[in-house]
């Protein structure tokens, strides 16, 4: 079942009590997973139904169940000008077929991020490209179509169009039934938790961006767009989310383009963030991937970091490939159900990722493949580029999988 159809479909589905992921998921114990922190709870697991009814008795320790939710994000969406000139049909634009080659693995995950770099403020402002974005509304639907459940609109470009764009923008999200992070429309919508619920399991997402190219916020308007700026209330506004939900999501863009290790601001922000209850770090803005890495959230527990998710479509123009290889990072939350009245932290596993590539010749034809499908025709040396990327990624985090 798509998500498209299971967001339509609640009602009956709650009716059926079924839910979005198949059933087997739901039911089956979770896979031991190499990355997953040494909780003791390995061997919990749900039992199979037994073979025959036997007598309950109240000295067998009733079994552990435990929701869970799998996470998918993907870094920069910025559609370039030949981006949506390739998009263009007679009336309109028509993105889906760029996306169509990664759909499952977005569809597939329960919750999908994607920054949208480029604001998707429709046609009527007039398209644009670099280096003040707009975008059509068609983009978003197409992620929309693609599986994608809430966006970031936190980044330097998110004031390219003033703030017309971003209305527009959010009006937009809101139509799509697409949760935004990152920006808002009014000061209440600032002060509005971002929420995305499955499987029981909230996920908070908050969202900033370390600037905006230089173009103030309108005054009296910093709700336009989260701006990294104090320590403080970054941290208080984490810690408020993860009083008010099982898992906090933290998307930061920040980092130092086309630089493919962190710098010592996006360490600065991971650790504060950790340090306040985030669970995940996705960061973007380098516009190439950077290393995956666990930190120690000082609380016995610990944060899953992505300092960038690289390009997951766009089209600059600099040589090399690294602008064009981005990824989908997967991951597993869980949590047990009941015992510490919700208390319980979340526990991350089934870390994974999957290069991307954007394919294109002559700046036309733009496809988001995985990195696997790219041939040595048009990526010459992609088998060592794979074997780079995927080290790459396991720098610090040796026991992560890449598809
Ligand atoms: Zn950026």
């Amino acid at each position: 079942m798509t998500k498209r159809y299971c967001r339509y479909s609640v009602l009956l589905i709650l009716l059926l009590s079924g839910a979005c992921s198949p059933a087997a998921e739901r039911t089956a114990p979770p896979a031991p997973s190499p990355s997953e922190p040494r909780t003791g709870n390995a061997t919990k697991a749900t039992p199979t139904p037994a073979p025959a009814p036997r007598p309950l008795s109240s000295s067998e320790p009733a079994a552990p169940a435990e929701r869970r939710v799998t996470l998918a994000a993907v870094g920069d969406v910025l559609i370039h000008r030949t981006i949506y000139e390739d998009a263009r049909t007679q009336r309109s634009y028509d993105f889906n077929p760029v996306f169509e080659a990664v759909r499952p693995h977005l569809e597939g995950a329960d919750v999908t991020f994607a920054n949208q770099e480029s604001i998707t403020g429709g046609t009527a402002l007039g398209l644009s490209d670099y280096p003040a974005f707009n975008s059509p509304f068609e983009a978003a639907d197409a992620l929309r179509d693609a599986g994608v459940d809430i966006v970031s609109m936190a980044n330097n470009h998110t004031l390219d169009r003033g703030e017309q764009a971003v209305r527009q923008a959010i009006r937009h999200w809101k139509r799509l039934g697409v949760e935004y992070a990152g920006a808002s429309e009014t000061e209440a919508d600032r002060q509005r938790l971002r929420i995305v619920e499955r499987n029981g399991l909230k996920l908070a997402f908050v969202a900033w961006t370390y600037g905006t190219n230089g173009i103030p916020r309108p005054p009296g308007k910093p709700y336009l767009v989260h701006l990294l700026e104090q320590e403080r209330a970054f941290q208080q506004e984490i810690a408020e989310a993860k009083k008010q939900a099982d898992a906090v999501v933290a998307s930061l863009h920040f980092g130092t383009e086309y630089i493919r290790l962190p710098s010592e601001q996006q360490r600065k922000w991971a650790r504060l963030a950790a340090a306040a209850g985030a669970d995940v770090i996705l960061g973007h803005h380098p516009h190439v991937l950077q290393p995956l890495e666990w930190i120690d959230n000082g609380n016995g527990g610990r944060t899953l970091v992505a300092y960038s998710l690289g390009n997951f479509l766009a089209a600059q123009k600099k040589p090399g490939p690294h602008v064009r290889i981005g990824g989908i990072l997967k991951a597993e939350l869980r949590k047990p159900i009941g015992a510490s009245g919700g208390k319980a932290a979340v526990v991350i596993g089934g870390v994974r990722f999957l290069p991307t590539y954007v394919r294109f010749q002559a700046w036309r034809g733009y496809l988001v493949i995985p990195l696997s499908q790219a041939s040595e025709a048009e990526l010459p040396g992609v088998r060592s580029i794979r074997e780079e990327i995927a080290n790459h990624m396991r720098r610090w985090l040796p026991e992560l999988l890449v598809d």
